[in-house]
């Protein structure tokens, strides 16, 4: 339920309200203060409170009662994109373009270092790589674990580019501490308990979307982090499993304007593993910019052919040069289209 305070509603009479409604129905309220009006989010089971009630007080404008079971990450509760921020100063949702890239998996010291030193000079805010990799095979390369940690922090370390990688289990939380966003994978979207622990933590989470899932349900995992008190989601379309085989997934772009509609929160795409295919990287960056992405997740490796994972989808660095190059030109030219 959402309910819109008339402008001259003064701070006593806001916080007495909220007391009240919290008393009464036994729901928490969000407040979201924008420039022209203050918007009261009700959170919990609020089939009991009675609209006719809430009307009548004298400091309330209108109420609404919202059909989508997500709160915290609906855009009816906070009509303003939410930023995040890191303390090293890089900001997502902001209307700027972030660049995540790196490998698939990290290998060695040689390669990471110098992958990262590639993707910032091509202009990567972030460097991405796994430690712990989920692979469908058991036999298959598992990732170096925390020694692939280890690595991408010296790797952070030697460029400043801040470490993106994927958690695969509540239990690695801990050795996560001083990793900058932790990525929650495709195959985790809905571990429900991982998401859970992940809403206790104060650090920004980027959430994948589901192989074979729903936005809504994409939407609900990430309310899930929410509802925990963790804010910092950014959303990550990777493409979706439908009968097209000619691509590894089916990369839905316009699941970017719609996830935009219905929450604030940030959305970036992933055409690595949307595609599959290194020689789409380059159209699908620029067709996620033109979608109104806020930033991007692309593979690179030094030698994709001797790559330990997904070598077929990943760039090299200088294919990675040219894309990027494209990418800013767009989304410049996007910008100035769009005002
Ligand atoms: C990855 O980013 O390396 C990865 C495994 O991605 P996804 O979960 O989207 O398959
Ligand atoms: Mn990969």
């Amino acid at each position: 339920m959402i309910i819109v305070l008339r402008q001259n509603a003064t701070k006593e009479q806001q916080i007495l309200f909220k007391a009240t409604l919290e008393e009464k129905y036994n729901v928490s309220v969000n407040t979201w203060v924008g420039t022209g009006s203050t918007v009261l989010g009700l959170i919990g089971d609020t089939t009991q409170v009675d609209e006719d009630w809430v009307n009548a007080q004298e400091i309330v404008e209108s109420v609404r009662r919202v059909q989508e079971p997500y709160k915290k990450a609906n855009r009816k509760f906070h009509p303003d994109n939410t930023v995040i921020e890191l303390p090293t100063g890089q900001k997502i949702g902001d209307g700027s373009l972030c660049i995540m890239a790196g490998p698939c998996s990290v290998e060695c010291e040689e390669q990471i270092n110098y992958v990262a030193e590639r993707v910032k000079q091509a202009g990567a805010t972030f460097l991405r790589g796994g430690a712990f990799k989920p692979r469908t095979s058991p036999y298959a390369f598992q990732g170096l674990k925390s020694e692939g940690l280890d690595l991408l922090k010296g790797a952070r370390k030697k460029t400043g580019l801040p470490i993106v990688t994927e958690i695969m289990s509540a239990a690695h939380i801990d050795m996560f501490e001083s990793v900058d966003i932790i990525q929650v994978g495709a195959r985790n979207m809905q571990n429900f308990e991982l998401l859970k622990q992940l809403g206790r933590i104060d650090k920004p989470i980027l959430l994948k979307r589901g192989l074979a899932n729903t936005i809504e349900e994409w939407i609900m995992s990430a309310e899930y982090i929410m509802a925990g008190g963790n804010d910092k989601v950014i959303l990550c379309e990777r493409g979706i499993r439908t009968y097209e085989t000619a691509t590894r997934n089916t990369l839905d772009l316009s699941a970017v304007p719609v996830v935009k509609k219905l929450s604030h929160l940030p959305v970036i795409v992933d055409p690595s593993h949307a595609t599959g295919k290194s020689w789409l990287v380059e159209q699908m960056s620029l067709a996620a910019v033109a979608a109104g992405a806020d930033g991007l997740m692309i593979e690179v490796h030094n030698d994709p052919k001797r790559a330990l994972s997904d070598g077929a989808q990943s760039l090299t660095p200088e294919q990675f040069d040219d894309v990027a190059r494209k990418v800013f030109a767009l989304k410049k030219a996007y910008d100035e289209i769009m005002g």
